[in-house]
């Protein structure tokens, strides 16, 4: 059983893999066809990121956030997303007469930083259960952008929905999305990381793994074993037997 750690599944044919922790690289990667073929890297490095396990609503709305400087807040209640063709968002409708408008907040940087649930409140008892669980599929009850405050076109979106247990909203995580520039993904995780601590190949139990099989997203080979598995008709995912459709090697910095 492993950690999990984020992946950025993109609209296109891309890959984005960040990690959580912020010395590590992340890497885009192009992914041409579905032949299970190893793709290569180039590194990207997002400076903005919400823990989407912290974010809770409490009376206000709070969570955990990472960022290397200033970042500005946006938050969108009910709003429908409208998005280009490659993916990046272009506006959101909301309708005002019956919804609260956006707020934005500004914040300091900083890794692992609270935002406090004072700033952000907002009345979810006046909402259907329907509305509040994305029921529509189309109007997300909760949408938060942090963007770094120098500069703007790097974008995090966090879409959330409420969940109602006992007399408490939990707060649930649609999708985490990135746009960087002209280019949009989308935030997955990956299984079978472990930060700082090097684990071995599944299949030669010797090399350090650093291979990722798609589309299951098991971390699970090492490159040699992995040319090994693009080269076989029908190769299946060592762990859960999945068709192989590509695989992504990806780079770590390991921190000490
Ligand atoms: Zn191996
Ligand atoms: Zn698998």
């Amino acid at each position: 059983m492993g950690n999990r750690q984020n992946n950025i599944q993109p609209v296109g044919n891309e890959f984005l893999l960040p990690n959580e922790d912020f010395h590590q690289n992340r890497d885009l990667i192009q992914n041409e066809d579905h032949d299970s073929q190893l793709v290569p890297t180039a590194t990207l490095k997002p400076s903005v990121h919400i823990r989407k396990e912290s974010i809770k609503y409490d009376q206000g709305l709070s969570f955990i956030y990472d960022s290397f400087g200033e970042v500005t807040f946006n938050f969108y209640f009910f709003a429908i997303e409208s998005v280009k063709s490659f993916g990046n968002t272009e506006c959101y409708y909301i309708d005002l007469e019956r919804h609260p408008n956006p707020v934005i907040h500004e914040a300091q940087g900083g890794l692992n930083h609270e935002f406090p649930n004072h700033l952000v409140n907002i009345d979810l008892t006046q909402y259907t259960l329907p509305d509040l669980s994305f029921a529509d599929k189309k109007m997300y009850p909760l949408i938060i952008e942090i963007r770094p405050k120098e500069n703007q076109r790097i974008i995090e979106v966090t879409y959330c929905k409420f969940k109602l247990e006992g007399v408490h909203y939990k707060v649930k995580v649609i999708k985490q999305k990135l746009t960087m520039d002209d280019k949009s993904y989308e935030i997955n995780e990956i299984y079978g990381i472990r930060t700082g601590n090097e684990e071995e190949c599944v299949v030669c139990l010797t090399n350090p793994k650093d291979t990722i099989v798609l589309p299951c997203r098991h971390h699970c080979l090492c490159l040699g074993c992995a040319n090994i598995v693009r080269g076989q008709n029908n190769s299946k995912c060592p762990i859960c037997r999945i068709a192989v459709e590509s695989l992504l090697n990806i780079k770590i910095d390991r921190v000490s």
